[in-house]
């Protein structure tokens, strides 16, 4: 007789990179990656690759492909097939009409030359309630009160600034496309993934799409914020900045710089190899909590 075949618990720590394909891994991506990638196989937890594919014109031909074999380069496999936002349409169209029925979205027919006089919509668009479909955007209306601060796993605790959860922001773009903060809040919501481990850029960003889980009904994921990388001149590590593409021939070079910079015990010499380095840095990841005192 053969043993009855226990099905193995799923993985209590569901977490994921989701990176945009607007350019090859650079070394602020590798960072991040990294950091997700460790702090769920820390965890004993899964790791999935989302690409967030929502907004085609900013797509780069060619990265998506990059991006997967700049990661396997590294040995940051992940789990189950990849992911493509943009197969969530249906889920983020389901979340616009539920934010329609809670009677917190509004048109804006702001146009970019108007927010860039006025800074914002300024509520003029909310009062006047448009209901012609004059080319627009759809805004929610904020309502503060239904936010809490919450508790950053790198970070610690976080309170909500005007800044981060303005009076309005944008769900569906005047071009028809999915807004990034509804894309994000709904796939990112529990049970999709239990812990967001990302750059410090987007703490902003997590206010609002912690404001629509709420609004919807969803179960925020724990987040985890890790400071960014600055390049010589300044500026954050980003496709957008031009940062240069990892070199592909510096693997084990590229992991060790990233865990110094995320504050991680060095792996010893004779780990040579990703595999060798990413088992080390598995075993002895400890959240890089000092990274908080960085700008
Ligand atoms: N896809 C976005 C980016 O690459 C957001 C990632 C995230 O929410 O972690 O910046």
């Amino acid at each position: 007789m053969t043993a009855p075949v226990t099905k193995a618990a799923p993985p209590t720590y569901r977490g994921r990179f989701a990176p945009s394909p607007t350019g090859p891994l650079h070394m602020g991506s590798l960072y991040t990656a990294l950091a997700s990638f460790l702090d769920a196989r820390h965890h004993l937890g899964s790791w999935q690759l989302r690409i967030d594919d929502i907004d085609p014109p900013r797509a780069v031909i060619g990265s998506v492909e990059r991006i997967l074999s700049g990661l396997k380069a590294h040995g940051l496999l992940w789990d189950g097939e990849v992911v493509y936002q943009s197969q969530s349409a249906d889920a983020f169209e389901r979340a616009i009409r539920e934010l329609g029925q809670s009677g917190r979205l509004f048109r804006c027919r702001c146009t970019r030359a108007d927010l860039k006089k006025t800074g914002s919509c300024g509520q003029v668009c909310v009062t006047q309630q448009h209901t012609d479909d004059a080319p627009h955007s759809l805004r929610v209306s904020v309502d503060r009160s239904l936010l809490t601060a919450f508790e950053d796993s790198f970070l610690g605790p976080q309170t909500i600034t005007v800044e981060a959860l303005p009076e309005d922001f944008i769900v569906k773009r005047r071009d028809g496309l999915f807004a990034y903060q509804l894309a994000a809040a709904v796939d990112d919501a529990q049970p999709n993934f239990t812990h967001i481990v990302r750059g410090k850029d987007l703490l902003d960003s997590t206010h609002r799409q912690r404001w629509l889980h709420a609004i919807l009904g969803l179960s925020s994921p724990q987040y985890a914020h890790v400071a960014l990388l600055h390049g010589t001149d300044g500026n954050k590590l980003s496709k957008q900045n031009g940062a240069p593409e990892v070199d592909l021939s510096q693997t084990a070079d590229n992991l060790r710089q990233c865990l110094m910079l995320l504050q991680q015990a060095p792996p010893p010499a004779s780990a040579r190899n990703p595999q060798a380095i990413l088992e080390h840095a598995t075993a002895n990841w400890a959240p890089p909590l000092h990274l908080s005192q960085h700008p």
